[in-house]
């Protein structure tokens, strides 16, 4: 069960829009997906048709201990796509947790609890900071996949999220590797988009994927209908760079297991 947290501490860079319709792509090639929103604006859980009657059992208590992930899972209008929910009762976990004990592998160990078998990959889409869910959610990954949105400041953060990584793999988490970084909302009017998108390429070098996701108005207007923009519109720009993306993702997820 590979287990990727789709991170990144700014907000509005594609993270959710990234997590959902990656897990939808890998569903829709015979990948049993959980996604699991650890998001209190719970964002993915919406973007995916799950409503506020469906969250009674969310990923706060699953954070809490209260339910296991088992418990907290609903299933999706999607077949093999499954989400744990988020609501804003999640923001009170990052206090409630401060005292307990293990407070930084919570999520790690609901997922260790999972039975084998049940799931091929994990994704968790992270709230826009660096507090203590993003830090469960590295903790309890194998690799953080990294949305970077096309403007000016694209990579200021960058080096901060870089060194939480390097902290939770030296403290927690020895086998944490960057699955890629992922250049989102690119518009090709825009000559500032190509610039940085060339600029973050000569920086990072091969951990940003060939595909760019571009600045797509189907992307954005997927969510309100409760479906993924792959659902949606499956022809639209937006949603053919995500199976492009979907497609370098399972290349890089293989080239790892045979190294393994
Ligand atoms: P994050 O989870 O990082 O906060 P979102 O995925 O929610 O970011 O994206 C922020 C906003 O931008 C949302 O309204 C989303 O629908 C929209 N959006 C995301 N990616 C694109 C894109 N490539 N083109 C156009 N709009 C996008
Ligand atoms: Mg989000």
């Amino acid at each position: 069960m590979n287990r990727i947290a789709v991170a990144n501490q700014k907000g509005g860079v594609g993270k959710t829009t990234t997590a959902i319709n990656i897990a939808t792509a890998l569903s829709a090639v015979g990948w049993r997906v959980l996604l699991v929103d650890l998001d209190p604006q719970g964002n993915a859980s919406t973007g995916l048709g799950v409503d506020q009657k469906q969250r009674e059992i969310t990923s706060y208590d699953v954070m809490m201990g209260n339910a296991t992930v088992d418990q907290a899972v609903v299933s999706t209008k999607l077949p093999r796509l499954d989400i744990v929910p988020a609501t804003q009762d999640l923001s009170g976990a990052e206090v409630e947790l401060v005292d307990v004990d293990q407070r930084m592998h919570r999520l790690d160990g609901a997922l260790n609890a999972i039975p084998a078998g049940r799931y091929d990959v994990v994704l968790t889409d992270c709230p826009p900071s660096l507090g203590l869910l993003t830090v469960n959610a590295l903790v309890a990954a194998h690799s953080i996949l990294v949305p970077l949105q096309c403007e000016f400041f694209a990579l200021e953060g960058l080096s901060q999220l870089l060194k939480t990584v390097e902290r939770v793999r030296a403290r927690f988490n020895n086998g944490l590797t960057v699955l890629g970084v992922a250049l989102t909302m690119f518009d090709r009017r825009n000559r500032l988009s190509d610039q940085v998108a060339k600029d973050v390429r000569a920086v990072l070098g091969q951990v940003v994927f060939d595909t760019v996701i571009p600045r797509n108005v189907r992307l954005s207007e997927a969510p309100s209908h409760g479906l993924p923009a792959l659902i949606y519109d499956h022809r639209c720009a937006g949603s053919e760079a995500y199976i492009g993306l979907a497609r370098e993702i399972i290349g890089r997820l293989d080239g790892k297991a045979r190294a393994a």
